[in-house]
């Protein structure tokens, strides 16, 4: 089962995508992960990222697609996986069908753009495993420190509302059309993230098809 999770910036989709490895079993590449790592190492790629990263920008799409095509090529993958920020372009979405890369499923997880600042202001990921947490909607049991692995929980640069806002402008205009192009190929799920967790979780299961 190959997934990609589309979805405004705190509509859900890395909340969700941790259920669905349990549920599932297959592993989740969020991209956003990913850079957020590779600046945290000060790698190469880590340092060409940042000013687009910290201004909520997107990055080009060729340093990510290299990250994503490498990722799915593993071995782990060879069941599924679950792309979490991937495509986030028309561009990137073609060059995932032009590399292969097979889709089963896109799931749009929908909200309204005023219940993300909400959202993104209690937002807590860890500085580990880039885990996300809520401090109303969704603690970790020990403030401050990620159930999964321990680590230490911040606030991401980019939550802060002037780029909140910058980074909702950048899905309306690059990300959203994806909804039509996957549309088209009859693989776009829509499930409300205006709800609870579990909620969604259920919805999506269902909608993927998916024992709930
Ligand atoms: P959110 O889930 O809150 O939208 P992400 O962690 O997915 O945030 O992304 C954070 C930032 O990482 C984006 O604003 C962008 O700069 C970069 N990024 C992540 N994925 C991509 C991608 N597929 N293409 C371009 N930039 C990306
Ligand atoms: P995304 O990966 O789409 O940017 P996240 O999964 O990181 O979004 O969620 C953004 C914030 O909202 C996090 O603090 C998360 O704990 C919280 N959150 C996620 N889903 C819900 C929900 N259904 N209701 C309330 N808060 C939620
Ligand atoms: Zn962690």
């Amino acid at each position: 089962m190959n997934l990609i999770l589309l979805g405004a910036p705190g509509a859900g989709k890395g909340t969700q995508a941790e259920l669905l490895i349990e549920k599932l079993s297959i592993p989740a590449i969020s991209t956003g992960n990913m850079l957020r790592e590779a600046m945290s190492n000060g790698s190469e790629l880590g340092k060409q990222v940042k000013t687009y990263m910290d201004g909520g920008l997107l990055v080009p799409d060729e340093l990510v697609l290299g990250i994503v095509a490498e990722r799915v090529a593993q071995p782990d993958c060879s069941k599924g996986f679950i792309l979490d920020g991937v495509p986030r372009t028309l561009a990137q979405a073609e060059v995932l069908d032009a590399k292969g890369v097979r889709i089963d499923h896109v799931v749009s997880i929908e909200i309204d753009d005023d219940v993300i600042e909400g959202r993104m202001t209690g937002r807590r990921v860890c500085g580990k495993c880039g885990c996300s947490y809520h401090i109303d909607a969704n603690p970790s049991k020990t403030e401050g420190i990620c159930d999964q692995c321990g680590g230490e929980l911040v606030i991401r640069k980019d939550d802060a509302p002037e780029t909140v806002r910058r980074r909702l402008e950048v899905y309306h205009e690059s990300t959203e059309v994806l909804k039509d192009y996957y549309a088209k190929s009859g693989k776009l799920r829509i499930v409300s993230g205006d709800q609870s967790i579990e909620g969604c979780h259920r919805d999506i299961l269902e909608a993927i098809g998916a024992e709930v």
